[in-house]
């Protein structure tokens, strides 16, 4: 008797436990607390995933965070977010976009939002305009910019832990030294070399890098507005292609197409290395930096053959 009136007081223990466990919860997985963070974790949505990774490390378990768009086999150019996507904005406290039209998609989808998040906007932190070239996760300097404003941000909508903060910043800065000794090392013995683009996606890092772009105008500005580049651009891309003018090729395999693919054609057959870069993360590559660590490398190798 004594022992099942003990079982029952346990039972009634074990549910007043669930009671008060499932009271405390706000319903969403985004507010709990988690791993190493002293308080619920603020909700984050980051429009693309050329930025979710740094935006996941900054936060750390003090952030969860929800990436809408994360495909390396689509354009992202193209995209469309669907109903379900756009839910996901709900409850955000802070919402992470690309911005120079890339994701206008994400601004809509805040401006609908009754409660408006923080927002931090790439290309405004860049102090870019509308018609600038979009990529600019391949410019470094921005990609620290966008950075150190998203742990501004952080710090402001949990202060109570902006020491953590802090600290994730600091852990994500030293783990981008890769990043940076591959751009110096690459600047000493690659700077002044020229290449040419399908697609100016590299165009921020060519920049750093100390590249020469060899890309005829037209062909640039064609591909820039999404348009097929004159057969006369084209023609002079191949013409440069084939008499030496262009050291490397850098090659969009996300972008499907005639044109480029014609152009990949003219340089190998003129035997111009190719490297290939894509728009957002591949698959097999779980940090920003070990993807664009990869990348950099390639293109020292292509050059120093
Ligand atoms: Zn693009």
């Amino acid at each position: 008797m004594a022992r099942n009136c003990g079982r029952a007081l346990l039972l009634a223990v074990l549910a007043a436990l669930v009671l008060t466990a499932c009271g405390s919860s706000t319903g969403t997985s985004s507010t709990e607390q988690k791993g190493d963070c002293p308080t619920a974790a603020v909700p984050v949505v980051v429009s693309v995933d050329q930025w979710a990774d740094i935006v996941n490390r900054l936060a750390g378990d003090c952030g969860a965070v929800t990436t809408i768009f994360k495909s390396a086999s689509a354009d992202p150019h193209d995209y469309e977010p669907t109903p379900a996507d756009l839910v996901k904005f709900t409850g955000a406290k802070l919402v992470v976009v690309n911005g120079l039209d890339y994701d206008s998609w994400a601004a809509k989808a805040v401006a609908t939002l009754d409660r408006k998040p923080t927002v931090v906007d790439a290309g405004r932190v860049a102090a870019l305009r509308g018609g600038d070239n979009p990529h600019i996760w391949y410019a470094p300097d921005d990609v620290y910019k966008v950075a150190d404003t998203v742990t501004a941000k952080l710090k402001l909508l949990l202060p109570k832990v902006a020491t953590y903060f802090e600290r994730r910043h600091t852990a994500w800065r030293a783990s981008m030294r890769p990043y940076d000794a591959e751009i110096a090392k690459f600047k000493r013995v690659a700077s002044g070399s020229t290449f040419a683009a399908t697609e100016g996606i590299f165009f921020y890092m060519a920049k750093a890098l100390g590249l020469t772009d060899t890309t005829p105008r037209g062909y640039v500005t064609a591909t820039a507005n999404g348009s097929d580049p004159s057969p006369s651009d084209l023609n002079a891309l191949q013409h440069a292609l084939e008499n030496g003018e262009v050291n490397v090729l850098i090659y969009n395999t996300q972008t499907q197409g005639a044109i480029p693919s014609q152009v990949r054609s003219t340089a190998t057959a003129a035997s111009v290395p190719i490297v290939k870069v894509t728009e957002s993360v591949p698959s097999g590559f779980s940090t920003f930096e070990a993807w664009q660590v990869s990348q950099l490398r390639a293109l020292a190798r292509a050059l120093a053959r």
